[in-house]
């Protein structure tokens, strides 16, 4: 193999015993809350391209404005830009020995693509299984941070604004993309997708589906164990409080 196809395949970047955890679930599934606690019991970083991709958008650049459009219409950003920007971020030292991916990949293009990027010994692939009414209850209440990008959901769903953020102390507030009209295309899409993707992954030993509706203290419970299991653990690792 050259070293630029090292490169693009990014094998010699990741430790022989990386772990690379791909959440899949429609918006509003709990994906991000689940990410944060999944990538901080590993000791992985949390690589949200939802969160880039707003980070971008708000650059003032061209192709952030170009991104925030695309976002703010509830389509997708093309498979060639987010792989570019995941393949970059996954190359970052702190990535060295994995990596929790949450919105990527969405497509079977941007699937292959990361197949080819992570050793597949490694990869564990997890889906947050919820149904529709419910995302667009959730999604009614649910508020971000502009700074650290962490979700809340909050006990008013008519409020823009509403707290500030647990971590950071900034402002909580809704997401553009989070407008009932555009949630209802943004699900659209993902339903578009999911089916194939799900098929992509789902027959492999290092695939689960859990049940999203759940309380999400059951919902990570259920996540590391079948993370647990499919490493071969037996069981996760300790807590560290
Ligand atoms: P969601 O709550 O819809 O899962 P995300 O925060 O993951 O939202 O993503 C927000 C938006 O960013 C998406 O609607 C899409 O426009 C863009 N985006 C994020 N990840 C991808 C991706 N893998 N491919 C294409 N577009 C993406």
């Amino acid at each position: 193999m050259s070293e630029s196809d090292a490169w693009h395949a990014g094998i010699r970047y990741h430790t022989q015993d990386s772990v690379h955890i791909i959440l899949l679930g429609p918006p509003g599934s709990g994906k991000g809350t689940q990410a944060i606690r999944i990538a901080d019991r590993y000791g992985i970083p949390h690589i949200s391209t939802g969160h880039i991709l707003r980070e971008a958008a708000r650059s003032g650049t061209e192709l952030g404005r170009r991104v925030g459009a695309t976002i703010a219409a509830g389509s997708l950003v093309s498979d060639d830009l987010i792989t570019d920007i995941v393949r970059a971020r996954l190359h970052e030292r702190d990535a060295a020995s994995g990596a929790l991916l949450d919105g990527y990949p969405r497509t079977i293009a941007q699937a292959v693509a990361l197949d080819a990027m992570v050793p597949q010994d490694g990869v564990i692939v997890l889906l947050l299984r919820v149904h529709e009414e419910e995302i667009v209850r959730r999604m009614r209440r649910r508020r971000v941070c502009q700074s650290c990008g962490i979700t809340q959901t909050v006990p008013d769903a008519d409020a823009a604004e509403a707290g500030h953020c647990p971590r950071c102390g900034d402002p909580l507030v809704r997401r553009e993309d989070d407008d009932p009209d555009i949630v209802r295309r943004r699900l659209r899409t993902y339903a578009a997708l999911a089916d194939p993707l799900i098929a992509f992954y789902k027959d492999r030993r290092c695939y689960a589906a859990v049940d999203g509706l759940q309380p999400p203290e059951q919902v990570t419970t259920a996540l590391f164990s079948h993370i647990a299991r499919i490493r071969g653990d037996g069981a996760p690792p300790p807590a560290d409080d």
